[in-house]
C-alpha cells in the first residue's frame, strides 16, 4: 500500500468503514510509516475533538483512545480471519464426509451386486 492510498484511508479506517482486509494491510502501513501514522493521529484528534464538542464527554487521553481503537481493530481482523479459516474448515470436512458416504454406499452397492 503506497502512502497515497493509506491516506486516502484514514478517515474511512476512523468511521469504521473499512472491510478487514483493506483495514489489515492500512493497519500494517500505519507501523511501517512514521507519516501516514502521524496523520492518522491528527486526524483522530480532530475526530475526537468534533466528538467531545458534540458529546459534551472530556477525554485527556485521545492518544491512549487512538491505540484502544487500533487494538480493536486489529481483534475484529483476527476474528475474521479465524472465522474464514474455520469456514473452509469446515467445508473441507463436509465436502470429505460426503465423498466418504458415496464410497461406503458404491461398497454397500458393489457387495449387493448390483454391479
Ligand atoms: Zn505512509
Amino acid at each position: 500500500m503506497t502512502c497515497r492510498e493509506a491516506e486516502s484511508l484514514v478517515i474511512p479506517f476512523i468511521h469504521e468503514e473499512l472491510d478487514d482486509g483493506t483495514a489489515a494491510e492500512f493497519l500494517d502501513h500505519i507501523d511501517a510509516c512514521d507519516n501516514c501514522r502521524e496523520e492518522l493521529e491528527i486526524y483522530y484528534t480532530v475526530e475526537a475533538g468534533i466528538r467531545q464538542l458534540s458529546d459534551d464527554m472530556g477525554s485527556s487521553n485521545i492518544k491512549g483512545e487512538m491505540e484502544a481503537d487500533i487494538q480493536a481493530a486489529r481483534r475484529r481482523i483476527f476474528r475474521g480471519t479465524v472465522l474464514e479459516v474455520a469456514r473452509y474448515a469446515a467445508d473441507t470436512l463436509a465436502v470429505l464426509g460426503i465423498f466418504a458416504m458415496l464410497i461406503l454406499q458404491f461398497r454397500l452397492w458393489w457387495q449387493a451386486g448390483l454391479f
